[in-house]
């Protein structure tokens, strides 16, 4: 707050310093999402952050539940937000057997949490099946007996609290092989700068080639030079080619 105390000092910021402020917190796309959201509203909204769910959703960064929860919170909207907790409350209480991110199921939640939105306190609304979810109807070993909302709750009523919500099947897992190729000469050492989206995105590392199948990273850059003689030399050069994007000798 003491490096950029406004919205548009935000906005104005250049994209280093914002992820230097931002060092160390991880998740380094939402920095940039934020930066750029304040150039929206500095562009669009005069530098005022808007109070209207579609605008907020226009916003990098902000889906369905931030805007709902900056809209009811902030400004006293009546707005729905969905969270995890939220989405398990609903689906206990009113005994959901649709699994909740299928598009039935998120239809019939927001129409479930907007009926029973009470008009002029979403806010308090909205932060109360927060906490509740939060602290009461954990996902494991639901504290029913204290729930202040038990007495409604079908899946109390009817013992299937450890069934619900109920879950859509887990998609496969895939897996990705990859290694780090650590090319140093004496005092230097490479690094590559990963593309600004996607995972870490913009941060520094070592040369990190994908393979198509698990082996040892040494053994991969030698194959590959050795498949391809013509456009490697060496290894080493097969290392910097996988990740031709922005590499850099840095000095120590
Ligand atoms: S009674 Fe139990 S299952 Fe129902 S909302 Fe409360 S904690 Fe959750």
């Amino acid at each position: 707050m003491a490096r950029l105390p406004s919205i548009r000092a935000l906005a104005a910021a250049s994209e280093h310093t914002v992820l230097k402020t931002w060092e160390g917190l991880g998740y380094y796309s939402r920095a940039r999402s934020l930066r750029r959201a304040a150039q929206i509203i500095v562009r669009d909204h005069d530098g005022e952050i808007p109070s209207d769910v579609d605008a907020l959703r226009r916003l990098p960064g902000v889906g369905a539940y931030t805007a709902a929860a900056i809209a009811s919170i902030a400004f006293g909207r009546d707005e729905p937000a969905l969270d995890g907790n939220i989405r398990r409350v609903l689906s206990r209480v009113f005994n959901m057997t649709t699994p909740l991110d299928s598009p039935l199921g998120e239809s019939r939640l927001r129409d479930l949490s907007a009926k029973n939105l009470p008009k002029g306190r979403a806010a308090d609304f909205n932060q109360a099946m927060m906490d509740l979810g939060a602290v009461v109807c954990l996902p494991r070993n639901p504290r029913c007996e204290t729930c202040p909302v038990g007495s409604l709750c079908d899946a109390k009523r009817t013992g299937r609290q450890s069934q619900l919500p109920v879950r859509p099947r887990k998609a496969l897992r895939r897996r990705i092989f990859m290694g780090a190729a650590v090319i140093s000469r004496p005092g230097e050492v490479l690094l590559r700068r990963r593309p600004s989206n996607g995972l870490l995105g913009g941060m520094w590392e070592f040369p990190r080639p994908r393979f198509p199948v698990r082996q040892g990273t040494w053994h991969a850059l030698t194959a590959t030079a050795r498949a391809n003689p013509r456009l490697f030399r060496d290894p080493y050069q097969a290392a910097t080619a996988s990740c031709p994007d922005r590499t850099r000798l840095f000095s120590f």
